[in-house]
């Protein structure tokens, strides 16, 4: 990947949530680390991507949803030493559609499992993504045995110094 923003990583995918939902679309893709802005303050480093897919459908009485899943490396930075730690992760969520506040808080109390969204013509796909990958993120990661070989997710893969440094910096910038 290049450092600089190509064309096709400023493309945005903008849709219609409800309109998705009906007609059962699918969409596809992959979001560099770097561009879930959100997300910077969290992570040791920028690198990795995050994989994901959306699909609309319609349940029973009606409603539309959408359903995201997402899968992808972030590297956070261990709340215990400081250092960064990779931190592999795979979500699935199911969003139900409400065309109102009202509605969606009703939906919310009867039914404590789902999750709602109100329905949204413009929908950015990646502000959703960003969203769900910082609902994700654990409050405070930790390695499993700091200061051992980095990434015990990983067996065999030493930490890049580079990386580490870059973290450190990270740390003592804020
Ligand atoms: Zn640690």
């Amino acid at each position: 990947m290049r450092g600089f923003l190509a064309p096709a990583a400023l493309a945005m995918n903008v849709i219609d949530s409800a309109l998705f939902a009906r007609e059962q679309r699918e969409l596809s893709g992959t979001l560099a680390v770097s561009s879930l802005t959100r997300l910077h303050d969290q992570l040791a480093d920028q690198s990795g991507s995050v994989e994901w897919e959306l699909q609309g459908g319609v349940d029973k009485i009606e409603r539309p949803w959408l359903s995201l899943a997402l899968k992808g490396q972030l590297r956070l930075v261990c709340q215990r030493c400081l250092k960064p730690m990779d931190w592999p992760f795979a979500t699935e969520a199911l969003l139900t559609q409400f065309s109102d506040e009202a509605k969606l808080d009703e939906a919310e109390e009867q039914d404590e499992e789902l999750e709602g969204m109100l329905v949204d013509p413009a929908l950015d796909v990646e502000a959703l993504i960003e969203e769900e990958v910082i609902l994700a993120v654990p409050f405070a990661p930790m390695h499993d045995h700091c200061g051992g070989t980095e990434g015990a997710t990983e067996a065999g893969k030493k930490p890049n110094p580079f990386a580490v440094l870059a973290g450190l910096k990270t740390r003592k910038a804020e």
